[in-house]
Formats: structure tokens, sequence, C-alpha cells
């Protein structure tokens, strides 16, 4: 289905969390990707995806690396980018500023609390949503999409190039959300 189609390359960030999960569902979709751990990984990549983890570390590693200011510069230059939970939390407005989201981090309290959820997702339907820890995105700001709620909250978001989940589409059962920022990706390069 998609060998027709240009081979693109979508780095993960790969300093801390989750990264291993979203490889998988990008290579089950049958798309390239590699870890991203510097400027230069950075460059060959078409899109990014900022996994989960511990936001407060990624942030970190990422001053320290310089990586900030590239994924920055390449963002407001058409790069599209997602985050899931730790990663949507450093797209906001507390981070990155590159969407205009406030988020409480561990708005859900600790790990205990965290839960699943079947959410109605626009352009996909129903599906399970995973959350660990989860932030709760209190301000959307304007022209902000909300693509999915929970609880009359925001959790899945987006605004051109950016998509942010406060869930874990990396560790659903359905491909669905990585394939949908597939096809924006696809869509935003032609
Ligand atoms: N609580 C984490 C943070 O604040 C996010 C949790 C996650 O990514 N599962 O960064």
């Amino acid at each position: 289905m998609t060998n027709y189609q240009s081979p693109i390359t979508v780095g993960v960030l790969a300093l801390q969390g989750d990264f291993a999960e979203h490889k998988a569902m990008l290579t089950a979709l049958n798309v390239r990707s590699i870890e991203v751990r510097s400027a230069k990984d950075l460059e060959s990549c078409d899109a990014l995806v900022l996994p989960g983890g511990e936001s407060t570390v990624m942030m970190k590693l990422l001053k320290e690396s310089g990586l900030d200011q590239e994924i920055m510069n390449r963002v407001q230059s058409g790069m599209p980018i997602f985050g899931t939970c730790a990663g949507a939390i450093l797209l906001s407005d507390s981070h990155l500023k590159l969407i205009d989201i406030t988020v409480e981090r561990n708005a859900y309290g600790s790990q205990l609390q965290s839960f699943s959820a079947q959410i109605d997702v626009e352009g996909i339907g129903s599906m399970e949503a995973v959350c660990i820890r989860a932030p709760i995105i209190t301000r959307v700001g304007d022209g902000v999409g909300v693509l999915a709620q929970h609880e009359d909250h925001p959790v899945l978001v987006q605004k051109g190039n950016i998509l942010a989940a406060t869930f874990h589409p990396e560790l659903c059962v359905s491909h669905s959300v990585h394939k949908m920022f597939i096809e924006n990706v696809r869509a935003l390069m032609q």
C-alpha cells in the first residue's frame, strides 16, 4: 500500500523514555525510523517523535545536547512532530513552546492512578488510550484542534505540523494514531 510512496525517515528522540515502542509502531507501519540523540541524527529526519518518559529529564538532556534549539528551528520551518505524554509536555508552553497548550503534569496522580480508557478520536473512531502518570491539558490556544477528549479534557491536539497526545498511542493495540501522523507528514511534504 505504501510502496509507491517515496520513503520517509522518522526520527524518534532516544535520550530517555519509551522510544523503542514508537520505533516498533513505525516499523509495523512500514515506515523507516532512526533513533535521534544529536543534532546530526536529526538532519536526515523528515519528522520527529518525542516519546513518553520523564519530561524534566528529557528537557535537561535536550538542552545539554543542543537538540532543543535544533528541534525548535526545524519545527518552526515546518518539520512535523508528534509528542506523546512527556513528549506532549515538552511541546507545551512550559518547555519548547511549539504548540499553544498549557499542561499540568501528573494531573491524575501517581503511577497507581494510571489507567486506560476508551476515547473517540476524530477521523479514527473509538480506541483504547493508555495513560501513565499522564498530564492534563488545562488550556488550548487559538487554532489548536482537539481531536479527542477524555472526561472533558483534550487528550489529542493538533496544530498544523504539530500533534500532541497526553496518552501513549505507542502502547495501544491500534496503530491508528501513528498512521494519522504519518499521513499528515506525507501530506505536508507534498
Ligand atoms: N509524568 C511524566 C512527566 O511529567 C510523563 C509520564 C509519561 O510520559 N508516561 O514527564
